[in-house]
């Protein structure tokens, strides 16, 4: 007999809600544990704070005496807010964060104890970093790495300890870690945005990314996920049988969020705001136990730490509600996934949205030039776009029947795709008066106007426009926002430096005013971008045809997808934005398959240890049940017996053909994997796990969830999808 499906079942029933007590306003809260600009303001000297903003600024460096100061005032902070320790916070290539924690205390020669936190520990640490994913780049060349200040995400104390956000780099200084390309991604695209900026307002002079995120995961009753092996191990259930009710009802979706969860978001938003995660928006998601929560949008690195952080504060606020939180793209089969909408745009330091129409024909004009610009970037780049959120997880997602597609593509609405197809009509060179006139009163002059009903919004798009942002909808609930964001503005940014050429050629050769100019280059991206753009179903059979003939890619595996990492053009673009060098770029395409791999690696391990330890043992206990029950009635019964146990008889043989058909194809799946582990090549080595062993996956689950309909109920070990998804 199974105890612990049983088990957990009434353990999640006794639960109580854990009532949380909120007082005073959010506001007074916001940001009470983060060195932030306020607390500058009273605990720094007027060059510290100076020093600091100009490193926030404009990335200037600071100086040692200055990084004392600052640590000096940090400390002090930070202990009186509750903090015994401190960690350089980083982020990894494995795609979550780390730290390692030092006690402020340290001992005098005397024996006496004392509080100590330097410049030199604040700046630069050395954690014993070979454990971490590096590419083979600490194996070449320096065994060492090291953790570096990043000025412009605030420290902050979470728990006991002052958490500093830091960039992880070799000593040859290539990057070892996904917030390094970052930083040097937003700092081209804000240098290469500011001087498109400029042709509109000579008064910019930087331009910040911005970054909204929608977080989206699965709440399960910690006890329930515990006893699920594959949940644990994997973050998805890797067999189940869908409940007979799923999703179809859509009776989840924005409805009344249960007691014992809106609990857990009460805490977790209290937490989050202490934090100084902006946090908004709350609701339930489209399947069962599937929920969302949303922040204020924020400068992209910021927005990218405090994602990091709040899964991370997610995951332990949850284990104290007694919930399991699920990142994973696809927990569940046969019900909604959970992606991470990354919303973005580009804001200038005069409070200007670059994506956002205006009041005036110059400043839609403004609006239009990022606009056709981005749209012109991803058209180009799909594919490399596409790459930054290919995993092993987010493979059930992209690729799979579930939202969105693989194939990227743009969604603008019809209103502005008539605006473009009018612009790809203005004249070459020089325009006529009547003609600015016409553009500016009835194509340029109307676009507010148009966007204040462009509320048709295609939910099947990959990459949106939403009427002041665009939305990547393919970057998966798990997904560091770091990765798509360092893609995004990278190629925004080479895009808009070859704009500024090409117009500046246009004004100073061809003698073209500004705006005459403009219009003549933007005329010809429209023209050469158009096959990215779709506004029908991107879910269609018909828009994977048309995507074909579009030469659009379509990578619906990690292994395809990770290839044009290192295609020439790739290694060109981050070479010539200096985000990454080809070292670096290798290096993450190797710990990108290598992750992979070992993904596929321990879902087969997994899926062998529930079909040799669970399933086939459960099935062939309640099987020798049947069996004993048919010769009790042939012993009763005599020569009558077939009659009375048909039906018993049936199932035993169905029992025993899954039965069969599990072993075979478990025992072929473990073959394959080892065929796979000899082969050196890591793409190779990929491909092998994603086409020769994955594949066994769902013809295992088939036969698992047929035998899950027929064994008893009481005899079944791994919780059930009803059990998972409906006890809240
Ligand atoms: P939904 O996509 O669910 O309909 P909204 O369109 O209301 O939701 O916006 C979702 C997210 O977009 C929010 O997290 C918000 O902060 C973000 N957002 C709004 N404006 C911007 C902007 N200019 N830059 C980046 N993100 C933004
Ligand atoms: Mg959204």
């Amino acid at each position: 007999m199974f105890k612990m499906r049983f088990n957990a079942i009434s353990e999640s029933l006794r639960r109580n809600r854990i009532i949380i007590e909120e007082k005073g306003r959010r506001s007074k809260l916001f940001g009470t544990q983060v060195f932030n600009d306020e607390k500058m303001l009273q605990y720094l000297t007027k060059d510290a704070l100076e020093s600091v903003r100009g490193a926030i600024f404009s990335g200037s460096k600071i100086d040692r005496k200055i990084a004392d100061q600052v640590a000096e005032a940090m400390k002090g902070w930070a202990i009186a807010n509750g903090a015994t320790h401190y960690t350089h916070w980083f982020q990894p290539l494995t795609g979550s964060t780390a730290e390692k924690h030092d006690a402020f205390f340290d001992l005098l020669p005397d024996g006496k104890g004392l509080e100590k936190f330097g410049g030199g520990q604040l700046v630069q640490q050395e954690p014993d970093a070979s454990s971490f994913p590096s590419g083979g780049i600490r194996n070449t060349f320096e065994a060492r790495g090291y953790t570096a200040w990043d000025p412009t995400s605030p420290a902050f104390v979470y728990g006991t300890t002052l958490c500093v956000p830091t960039i992880f780099v070799s000593y040859t200084g290539e990057a070892l870690d996904n917030k390094a390309p970052l930083l040097r991604a937003l700092h081209a695209v804000d240098e290469a945005a500011t001087a498109v900026a400029k042709y509109f307002d000579k008064n910019v002079s930087k331009v910040n990314a911005t970054l909204g995120w929608e977080q989206e995961y699965f709440l399960i009753d910690k006890a329930l996920a515990y006893s699920r092996p594959d949940i644990i191990l994997t973050g998805r259930t890797l067999v189940g049988h869908l409940a007979a009710k799923g999703q179809q009802l859509d009776d989840h979706y924005f409805g009344v969020i249960p007691n014992r969860v809106l609990s857990f978001m009460s805490d977790l938003e209290k937490e989050c705001t202490k934090l100084g995660i902006p946090v908004k928006t709350r609701h339930n998601e489209v399947a069962p136990n599937q929920f969302e929560l949303a922040p204020v949008f924020e400068e992209a690195n910021l927005a990218v730490d405090h994602n990091l952080l709040l899964m991370d504060v997610m995951e332990k606020i949850a284990d104290a509600h007694n919930f399991k939180v699920l990142f994973h793209e696809k927990p569940f089969a046969g019900i909604n996934g959970s992606g991470k909408h990354n919303n973005w745009s580009l804001a200038t330091d005069t409070g200007i949205n670059l994506l956002s129409p205006g009041s005036t024909p110059m400043k839609n004009l403004q609006f239009l030039t990022f606009f056709v610009n981005t749209i012109k970037a991803v058209d180009h780049y799909e594919e490399l776009l596409r790459s930054s959120i290919a995993s092993a997880s987010n493979d059930h997602r992209l690729g799979a029947n579930e939202a969105p597609p693989a194939i990227l593509s743009i969604f603008i609405g019809k209103q502005l795709g008539q605006v473009l197809d009018e612009l790809e009509g203005v004249s070459q060179g020089k325009l006529s008066p009547e003609e600015k006139t016409e553009l500016k009163l009835n194509v340029v002059g109307k676009i507010p106007e148009i966007l204040l009903d462009n509320t048709d919004r295609n939910r099947t798009s990959p990459f949106a426009f939403t009427g002041n942002k665009f939305e990547m909808r393919g970057v998966g609930s798990k997904t560091n926002c770091a990765k798509p964001m360092t893609i995004l503005n990278t190629i925004v940014a080479k895009q808009l430096k070859a704009f500024k050429k090409e117009v500046d050629v246009l004004i100073d050769k061809k003698n073209l005013k500004k705006d005459e100019a403009i219009f003549n280059v933007l005329r010809e991206y429209i023209k050469t971008s158009k096959k990215i753009r779709f506004d029908g179903d991107g879910y269609s059979e018909d828009w994977e045809k048309e995507a074909k003939r579009r030469k659009l890619s379509n990578n619906k595996t990690t292994p395809e997808a990770l290839q044009i990492m290192t295609g020439k053009d790739s290694i060109a673009l981050f070479r010539e934005m200096k985000v990454m060098s080809e070292i670096e770029v290798r290096a993450r395409q190797e710990v990108e398959l290598e992750a992979y791999i070992l993904h596929i690696q321990i879902e087969g391990r997994v899926l062998n240890e529930l079909m040799y330890n669970h399933v086939i043992p459960s099935s062939i206990q309640y099987q020798n049940k049947l069996i004993t029950n048919v010769n009790g009635l042939k012993e009763i019964y005599g020569a009558i017996h077939k009659k009375l146990t048909e039906g018993q008889l049936n199932i035993i043989e169905q029992i025993a053909e899954h039965i069969s058909e599990i072993k075979k194809k478990t025992d072929h799946m473990v073959e394959a994997r080892k065929r796979a582990n000899t082969l050196k090549d890591l793409n190779k080595k990929a491909s092998a796990y994603c086409e020769n062993v994955r594949p066994y996956f769902d013809e295992i689950r088939y036969h698992s969830d047929k035998l899950e309909r027929l064994v008893d109920d009481s005899e079944w070990p791994l919780t059930k999808y009803r059990e998972l998804l409906f006890i809240k």
